[in-house]
């Protein structure tokens, strides 16, 4: 098949490259020449573990390339897969600007008979809002709504392993167009209507937010009486009705999606005069959890003016450069107003970072030069690197104190090295 994929972000990039290892001829288009340019060099605009690589096999292969001539590439083509970004705007409703405008682009060029598939999540009624847009061209064409459920860090292994496919469709073409162009992977797939399968989207994140912050909110309960919150994460998540995932206590979600798509869902119901309290609730427990980590911080160091601070893990999560609402951002920003002087690391997100808070901070080129002479390190994104901490760390530091931000440390090893360990649900009283 021609494929088509408008936006080359990580869920654009990340389906076109896995559509050509699957042997479709694919071209991705985006509004930004550099991204167009660095992606037909083989540089991926994100960083995605196997992504460069597939990219440049699909490249070498003649299967893919990338292009900001979105006309010639619909044309050409017998299906396009809109995946450009839906933010929040400021009351937290979504943003449907660049749907829009790629569904008018598609528009534009479309032959007779062209499907249209939206992968961006969007709120229900918005694909089928789109229809005006493509009969305007008077020409034929089929509908069809694909939510994404790949995550960042291990997007391509998800794309390529998904639990399962969602199929939503407005006519039998794009129904089995989908199921043809999905036929290698065997997992479950879900056949619904458009409106179905938005929903079906925020539903999945809804659920996982509010597993974050309930396990949040009971290790912030376990820390006022003195029970460390990951012996209780562990006896629940074996219940099989609750499962072990996403019960790690921590310094708050963020990322591109879980704030945006929760905010999005609220805004949405309100309009429809339903207001959800449940997952209001999620979102005023994590918009506080980040600064959790300070309240800890002051009760160890006492004032925080003029205190050298180090942070280590920028990225809302590891495996990923997105610092898109982690966080951290949260963190030092209030660090900064009471007067830390703060130093951060991160393995991949240091630009990005850089790009949010320029010279307000230092940047340390490795974990060693972030702890040299700070007063307390903080661990807010569990990469690999910082569960190797040895005593020859901390002995670099002023006074070798660390508050854990993602439960990523052992407590009782650090403990014997005569570290100072406190934690988002540890026994810190
Ligand atoms: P992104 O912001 O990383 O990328 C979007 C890209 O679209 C940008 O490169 C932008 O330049 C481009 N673009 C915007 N308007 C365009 C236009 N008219 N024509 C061509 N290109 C255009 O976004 P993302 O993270 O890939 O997310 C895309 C959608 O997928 C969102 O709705 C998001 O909620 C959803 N989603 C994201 C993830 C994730 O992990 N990032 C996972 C599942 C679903």
């Amino acid at each position: 098949m021609h494929i088509s994929v408008i936006g080359t972000g990580y869920v654009g990039l990340v389906t076109g490259v896995c559509f050509a290892k699957l042997g479709h001829t694919v071209t991705c288009c985006d509004i930004i020449k550099e991204k167009v340019d660095a992606i037909n060099a083989g540089r991926p605009s994100i960083f995605e573990p196997q992504l460069e690589e597939l990219l440049k096999g699909a490249i070498n292969k003649g299967l893919f390339r990338a292009t900001t001539d979105i006309d010639h590439t619909v044309r050409d083509s017998d299906v396009s897969f809109i995946c450009v970004g839906t933010p929040s705007q400021p009351d937290g409703s979504i943003n449907l600007q660049f749907i829009r405008s790629a569904a008018e682009s598609i528009a534009r060029s479309m032959k007779d008979g062209h499907t249209i598939i939206v992968k961006s999540t969007v709120v229900p009624g918005t694909t089928e809002s789109l229809i005006p847009i493509f009969t305007s061209s008077k020409k034929k064409f089929h509908l069809g709504m694909n939510p994404e459920f790949l995550k960042e860090g291990s997007a391509v292994q998800d794309f390529m392993n998904p639990d399962s496919i969602v199929i939503g469709y407005s006519d039998d073409y794009s129904r089995k167009l989908l199921e043809e162009l999905y036929r290698p992977f065997t997992c479950p797939k879900i056949t619904v209507n458009l409106r179905t399968a938005e929903m079906i989207k925020y539903a999945n994140n809804s659920f996982l937010a509010t597993k974050i912050s309930f396990i949040n909110e009971i290790a912030n309960i376990c820390e006022t009486a003195g029970i460390d919150v990951t012996e209780v994460a562990h006896a629940i998540g074996l219940d099989q009705r609750i499962g072990s995932k996403f019960l790690r206590a921590g310094a708050g979600f963020g990322g591109s999606c879980f704030p945006k798509d929760i905010k999005a869902l609220v805004a949405w119901s309100k309009s429809k005069v339903y207001s959800p309290k449940l997952l209001q609730s999620v979102l005023d427990l994590n918009a506080d959890q980040p600064l959790r980590m300070i309240d800890i911080l002051k009760s160890v160091v006492g004032t925080i003016n003029g205190k050298r601070v180090s942070v280590l893990g920028l990225a809302f999560k590891p495996d990923t450069d997105d610092v898109r609402e982690a966080p951290s951002i949260k963190i030092v920003d209030q660090l900064l107003k009471i007067g830390a002087i703060v130093t951060v690391y991160d393995p991949k997100a240091m630009d990005n970072f850089r790009s949010i808070f320029g010279d307000k901070v230092k940047y340390a080129s490795d974990i060693k030069s972030c702890l040299k002479g700070a007063d307390a390190t903080l661990l807010v994104t569990e990469w690999d690197e910082f569960s190797k901490l040895t005593i020859e760390h901390f002995k670099l530091m002023k006074s070798p104190v660390i508050i854990d931000g993602r439960r990523a440390l052992d407590p009782d090893k650090l403990l014997k090295m005569g570290v100072t360990y406190l934690g988002i649900g540890w026994k810190n009283k």
